[in-house]
C-alpha cells in the first residue's frame, strides 16, 4: 500500500543544482542569493520591499516588532491558524485574543470582527495589531479588514503563509494594498520550499528598515543610523535588540529554483481540487468554497464531514483513512483550546464556529505532485471509510 501524504515538497534537479552551486561558493550565508530571492518574490508580488528570514514564525515575530506592539498592547488572529499567528503577539509582551471565522471562507469573519471592535472601543482595549490568516490560501475579506482598521487604528499582518502564487481580486497576494506587512513560509508542506523559511513583505520603507534591524541583532552598518560618527571601517552599532533570524544561501538559491515553478504549482493544485469537487459532490461531506473574486494557493483542502448523515465519528473517519495509507491531517486545532492559552481564560465555545469547524474538518492530500492516480486512492479511500 502507497502511504499518501496530506502535503510534500516537490524538489527537481534544477534545485539541487542551485544548492550545490551555493555550497561550491564563496557565501553560505550573507551573499548574494538572499537579496535575489527577495528581488524575486518582491517583484512577483509587486511589493517594494521583501526580507527572507529563517522561517515565518521569525517573520510574524519580526513584523510584530516593526509595528510596535508590545507589553499592553493586543493583538487579534483567527482561532483557526497554526499556533505561530497567535505566538507572535506573545513574544513581543503583548495580550492575544481571537476572532471567530466565517463558517463558509473559514477565515476571520469581518462581521464577527467588527462586532468585537466596537466592544473593545468601549471598553478602551483595542487590538494594536489584526493578523488575518489565509487559510488553504485563499483571501480573508482584506477590503473589509482595511476599513475596519482605517476607522479603530489597528495594524494588519497578513498572515499568507498558505498563499503565496494566489491572489485576491486580481492581484497577487503580498502586494500590500490592503496591510502594513505580508508573511510567506516555505516550510516543506507549503506551496514552495526553502526546507525551513519565510518572508516579509511592505512597501513601507520604515517597517522594512526596522524588519532588517531585527533580523540581524538590532545591528546596522549605515553611519545615518548610528548615533555618532564610525570609529573607522570595522564599526557596526547595535542600536536594537535583534535576533538572527537570517535565511542561509541554500535556502534562498533553493527559493529562487522554486519560484520558477510557483505558478505551475497552484494551477496544478486547482486542477486537482476541481477534480475533488466534482468526485465529492455526491459524498456526505462539504467542499471548500472558494470565493469567485479571488484565486486561492490552495496550500490545502480541507473537507467537512456531514456527520448527520455518516453513521461514524469524526475522529472514526480520520482513522479509516489513516489506515488506508491516507495521510490526511487536521487544520488546525483552534488555538484558543490548546492548553498554554486554555491557561489564559479561553473556553473552548468562546469560539462556537471554530469548534464546530474543529469537530468536522478532515485535509485531504493537496500538493502539486499528487497524481489523478493517487487522488483517485484517496477518494476510494474516503467512500470506504464514510460507508
Ligand atoms: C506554517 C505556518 C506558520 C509558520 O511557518 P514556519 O515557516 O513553519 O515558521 C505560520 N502561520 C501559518 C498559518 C502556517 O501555516
Amino acid at each position: 500500500m502507497q502511504h499518501i501524504p496530506y502535503g510534500r515538497q516537490d524538489i527537481t534537479q534544477a534545485d539541487i543544482d542551485a544548492v550545490v552551486a551555493v555550497l561550491q561558493s564563496d557565501f553560505l550565508t550573507q551573499g548574494p542569493m538572499v537579496p535575489k530571492f527577495e528581488e524575486t518574490v518582491a517583484q512577483y508580488c509587486g511589493t517594494s520591499h521583501a526580507l527572507a528570514v529563517n522561517s515565518a514564525t521569525s517573520a510574524l515575530h519580526m513584523a510584530c516588532l516593526a509595528l510596535g506592539l508590545g507589553p499592553g498592547d493586543w493583538l487579534w488572529t483567527s482561532p483557526i491558524t497554526f499556533v505561530a499567528s497567535a505566538n507572535c503577539g506573545l513574544y513581543c509582551g503583548a495580550q492575544v485574543d481571537f476572532v471567530d471565522i466565517d463558517p463558509r471562507t473559514y477565515n476571520i469573519c469581518p462581521q464577527a470582527l467588527a462586532c468585537k471592535l466596537e466592544l473593545a472601543e468601549r471598553e478602551g482595549k483595542l487590538p494594536k495589531v489584526v493578523v488575518p490568516v489565509h487559510l488553504c490560501g485563499q483571501p480573508c475579506d482584506m477590503q473589509a479588514i482595511q476599513a475596519l482598521a482605517q476607522r479603530y487604528g489597528f495594524k494588519v499582518i497578513e498572515d499568507a503563509s498558505h498563499a503565496i502564487g494566489g491572489r485576491y481580486q486580481g492581484q497577487p497576494i503580498g502586494n500590500g494594498e490592503y496591510s502594513d506587512i505580508t508573511v510567506f513560509s516555505f516550510h516543506p508542506v507549503k506551496i514552495i520550499t526553502t526546507a525551513e523559511g519565510g518572508m516579509c513583505l511592505t512597501n513601507n520603507a520604515e517597517l522594512a528598515n526596522k524588519m532588517t534591524l531585527f533580523r540581524s541583532h538590532g545591528i546596522t552598518r549605515d553611519p545615518v543610523q548610528m548615533t555618532h560618527a564610525t570609529d573607522g571601517p570595522w564599526y557596526y552599532q547595535q542600536i536594537e535588540l535583534g535576533y538572527n533570524y537570517r535565511m542561509t544561501e541554500l535556502q534562498a538559491a533553493l527559493g529562487i529554483s522554486q519560484m520558477t515553478r510557483l505558478d505551475d504549482y497552484v494551477a496544478r493544485r486547482h486542477q486537482l481540487a476541481r477534480r475533488y469537487d466534482q468526485r465529492l459532490a455526491d459524498l456526505p461531506v462539504s467542499i471548500p468554497w472558494q470565493h469567485p473574486d479571488s484565486y486561492s494557493g490552495l496550500h490545502l483542502y480541507p473537507i467537512r464531514l456531514q456527520l448527520d448523515k455518516i453513521q461514524k465519528s469524526h475522529a472514526q473517519v480520520f482513522e479509516a483513512l489513516r489506515a488506508q495509507g491516507i495521510g490526511v491531517n487536521l487544520h488546525y486545532i483552534p488555538v484558543h483550546t490548546q492548553p498554554y492559552y486554555a491557561r489564559m481564560g479561553f473556553k473552548p465555545d468562546d469560539f462556537p464556529q471554530a469548534q464546530s469547524y474543529y469537530r468536522e474538518a478532515i485535509s485531504l492530500p493537496m500538493y502539486q505532485t499528487l497524481t489523478f492516480a493517487q487522488q483517485d486512492q484517496v477518494i476510494a479511500a474516503l467512500v470506504n471509510a464514510i460507508a
